[in-house]
């Protein structure tokens, strides 16, 4: 068998090998079912980037024998990754066998948690929503929201009928993905250091994996949204606080811990008003849903709502104007310093102002190229968010599952 990490020439892969990737070398023995378990992810790859594909056409794509390909398409449709399916045929002949990323043998389920509600949907492997979307109120207590989700699962599986491999569930916290928990929730403060991936693991008795919101939609715009097959971008979320996503090299940025992004705690307003954090002069404080609708709300000397300052905007009152305005110049501040910071192609804008208010995409790249260095502005396109937390949640455990089976080794090449 030829290791598809080799050229043609090279010789087979035995133990002893030497691995290299990102500057570091150390010696590993590669087991017979890691290389096999490599392939399938190669192949389960394969058919993510380039669709539905016949053996032969993964075969020509990844450059290993059709016999390595036959036996790893074989695996993934035991573990139900996979499904064949006739490709119907125009005029006689026997219909082409196809593999495809599995639809109706299996799914997933994603769940989206945000402030005000929550979303429950299921997905074919391929990503793509199907059935209905359940929404519920978020929850006020913790116990609540573990058993809500589990019985919006189990009703959205006798009616569909679904055979779930994974659930996926983002959060608008700052979440340790390793740990599967809830870190800081400062607007869902219930949830803080909750285990909320071991809970409703066990609430509803299948993988589950969590994740933070603006991750996971990094994923999903990657996936089939705005920034498909994009290897590096920013995905900014402006809502009730400031988050960012960094894809860097076709990966996503953790950091660390796990907290990279936090845009919205930069301090733009030395000394400025208290944030949500407890520190002062956040960008948040001046530039996001709550911080736009708390000046605003000051300035008509009456409450308003996000939708209300939209509204606003549109009909042309000037208050509201003025106000969007100071809005967009302090969010150009903090994107400037993450445009220098990342050199992304792309800024991907998740926001329900921006897409109410179309313009106002406009007047934010109007603001960064007043004040960003030009080489590091030309070149990055502003565009909004294709997808939503829920299709992040439901690329998140499609992802995840791909991980189970084998890790990606793009980044890395095997020397002699
Ligand atoms: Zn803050």
């Amino acid at each position: 068998m030829r290791f598809p990490f080799q050229s043609s020439s090279a010789p087979p892969l035995v133990a002893g090998r030497r691995f290299q990737g990102n500057g570091m070398t150390q010696t590993s023995i590669v087991q017979p079912r890691l290389l096999s378990q490599l392939n399938e992810r190669l192949v389960l790859d394969a058919i993510q980037s380039y669709g539905p594909s016949t053996r032969a056409e993964v075969t020509e794509r990844i450059g290993v024998t059709f016999a390595t390909v036959a036996k790893a398409v074989a695996s993934l449709i035991d573990a139900r990754l996979l499904e064949e399916y006739d490709e119907p045929t125009v005029g006689r002949g026997r219909p082409a066998k196809r593999i495809r990323l599995a639809v109706d043998q299996s799914q997933v389920v994603g769940v989206a948690i945000e402030i005000d509600e929550v979303l429950v949907a299921a997905a074919g492997l391929d990503g793509k929503r199907r059935g209905a979307t359940s929404t519920f109120k978020t929850p006020s207590s913790y116990q609540q929201l573990v058993r809500s989700i589990s019985e919006a699962l189990s009703d959205l599986i006798k009616s569909e009928r679904l055979n779930v491999l994974g659930v996926g569930v983002s959060v608008a916290a700052q979440v340790d993905e390793k740990a599967g928990r809830v870190a800081v929730a400062a607007n869902l403060p219930y949830l803080s250091d909750k285990p909320l991936e071991r809970d409703l693991r066990e609430a509803i008795g299948i993988t589950c994996s969590i994740v933070r919101d603006t991750h996971a939609m990094c994923v999903s715009e990657r996936l089939h949204g705005s920034a498909k097959n994009l290897d590096n971008f920013l995905l900014l979320h402006l809502g009730v606080g400031i988050g960012m996503g960094v894809m860097i090299d076709g990966r996503l940025f953790f950091g660390q811990y796990g907290y990279s992004g936090e845009l919205g705690h930069m301090t733009v307003v030395p000394g400025g008003q208290l944030c949500h954090c407890g520190r002062k002069g956040c960008l948040e404080t001046v530039a996001s849903e709550w911080g736009l609708s708390d000046h605003l709300s000051e300035q008509l000397g009456r409450q308003v709502t996000v939708e209300d300052v939209a509204r606003l905007y549109a009909s042309g009152d000037p208050v509201a104007k003025k106000e969007v305005r100071r809005t967009c110049k302090h969010l150009a501040l903090g994107v400037s310093h993450a445009v220098h910071l990342f050199n992304p192609g792309k800024v991907v804008v998740y926001s329900r102002l921006f897409s109410a208010c179309p313009e106002l995409l406009e007047l934010l790249v109007h603001n960064v190229e007043r004040i960003a260095l030009p080489l590091n502005f030309r070149g990055c396109e502003f565009v909004n968010a294709a997808t939503t937390p829920l299709d992040g949640s439901i690329a998140h455990i499609i992802g995840h599952l791909a991980d189970a089976l084998a890790p990606r080794l793009s980044h890395t090449t095997i020397v002699n």
